[in-house]
């Protein structure tokens, strides 16, 4: 058949690759008709109760009015110019609000066009800033295992070299220095022991070091651990005893998901460079920004070339500030705090119980992030379908199956996509390996 007359589903397993996966032998893909509110339509006319905010960004939900308002609006004025020469009242007023919202001392802007762009020129601006010093060899960056930075070749060399899902790689990434992950869970007591290895590989390697990422409290894609703030706390002043810049990446954990409007508030710290993404549009453009001190800023730009080299060409997309805008306009309303709070006692009350399952690891909950850790890898084709059936939309991976719903969502809801979890822990349970 000629590709033209595939059906969409065929055509799409035939010729589209979609994340994550082979383009051989791909996983099963639904067809979304339409979203609103917490809720995705299919195609064939099924509901399904949003659990993933379409991978942490569509904190509002879905077609919201005013986000939509904002984007029309701005379409109708322009949809982009180029940034270089150029600036415009999107961008502007977004960065006003940035400056303004994230923790002090974060006041210079650049607004790259996904996470792991944003991460790429927060490495960059890493290594810059210590070669203008004077300081070229501090051109490494350590960071906990177990951590996600994203897909993009210098923010895989920062991946758990392990279950990065980058080992692939190896050989064309640049090697960078890795501590054990944090093991004191978040509301577990604080063990001094936790922060040893991390001391002892920066006096080791201070010297070559230009900075240390991390993801504040939550790691994400790594493997959804949720850690205790005195060690973030602790990396604070590690860097600022060592002379290393800390660049928290944000871009999962920002706009409220962890119960703060950003992680580093859990550890009352300001880092010297921050990475947002993901919920930066509510879910719907793709836009992020790196954000850095005064003095990472003038520290930059202070030797040869004298100019910070990179520059997107969708840099500043006005459609997506525009949405940005009115993204934070609806966090700014300050219902966020008392829905995610519902949803995380929720989740403690509904979740955190399913830890006795046979089929379950552990189970953790963190503002409104939900998390199974299964004993064993998943399969995500059989689990997806199960939850389809159940009307919910939950995409596990490896052993974990975690929710992170839109702030929106109703008690009555969650709990459906808890009790679908349940069902598909019965099923892994069931079968020798689901
Ligand atoms: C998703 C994510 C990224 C990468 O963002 P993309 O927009 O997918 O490139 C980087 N860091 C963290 C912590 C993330 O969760």
């Amino acid at each position: 058949m000629n590709s033209k007359e595939l059906p969409n589903l065929a055509f799409d397993q035939k010729h589209i690759w979609h994340p994550y996966t082979s383009a051989v032998n791909p996983l099963p893909c639904y067809e979304v008709e339409r979203a609103e509110g917490v809720m995705l339509e299919l195609t064939d006319g099924r509901q399904l109760i949003d659990g993933m905010s379409s991978w942490w960004a569509a904190i509002h939900g879905y077609n919201h009015p005013h986000l939509n308002t904002a984007a029309t609006q701005q379409l109708s004025k322009m949809s982009h110019v180029m940034f270089g020469g150029l600036t415009h009242a999107p961008a502007i007023d977004l960065c006003r609000k940035l400056v303004d919202m994230t923790p002090a001392g974060l006041e210079r802007v650049f607004l790259a066009d996904s996470g792991s762009v944003a991460v790429e020129v927060a490495m960059k601006m890493a290594v810059q800033y210590w070669a203008c010093q004077g300081s070229p060899e501090k051109h490494r960056f350590i960071s906990p295992r177990n951590g996600y930075h994203g897909d993009t070749f210098a923010a895989m060399s920062v991946c758990d070299p392990v279950n990065g899902m980058h080992s692939l790689f190896n050989s064309v990434l640049s090697t960078q220095l890795f501590a054990p992950a944090p093991q004191t869970r978040f509301d577990q007591p604080w063990n001094e022991d936790d922060i040893a290895p991390l001391i002892e590989l920066i006096i080791a390697h201070k010297h070559e070091v230009a900075a240390l990422i991390i993801e504040p409290i939550v790691q994400g894609a790594g493997g959804m651990r949720i850690y205790h703030p005195e060690y973030l706390k602790r990396c604070r002043q590690l860097c600022d005893e060592h002379n290393i810049l800390l660049i928290c990446d944000e871009i999962a954990t920002g706009f409220g998901r962890t119960g703060k409007l950003f992680a580093c508030d859990h550890a009352h710290i300001s880092p010297d460079i921050m990475c947002l993404g993901k919920a930066l549009t509510g879910g719907y453009l793709t836009l992020a920004a790196t954000l850095c001190s005064e003095d990472v800023a003038l520290g930059v730009c202070a030797g040869d070339p004298g100019v910070f080299m990179h520059g997107p060409t969708y840099m500043g997309n006005p459609l997506a500030c525009s949405v940005a805008i009115a993204s934070i306009e609806l966090i700014e309303k300050n219902h966020w705090p008392a829905q995610v709070s519902e949803i995380e006692t929720v989740l403690k009350q509904n979740l955190l119980a399913l830890k006795s399952h046979p089929a379950v690891q552990d189970t953790r909950v963190l503002g409104a992030i939900g998390v199974v850790e299964c004993k064993q890898a998943v399969n995500v084709a059989k689990l997806q379908k199960i939850f389809v059936e159940q009307g919910v939309w939950i995409r596990p991976f490896g052993k974990l199956i975690y929710i992170m719903p839109p702030f929106i969502i109703e008690p009555a809801q969650l709990i459906r996509l808890i009790d679908a979890i349940k069902l598909g822990l019965d099923a892994i349970q069931g079968s020798a390996k689901c």
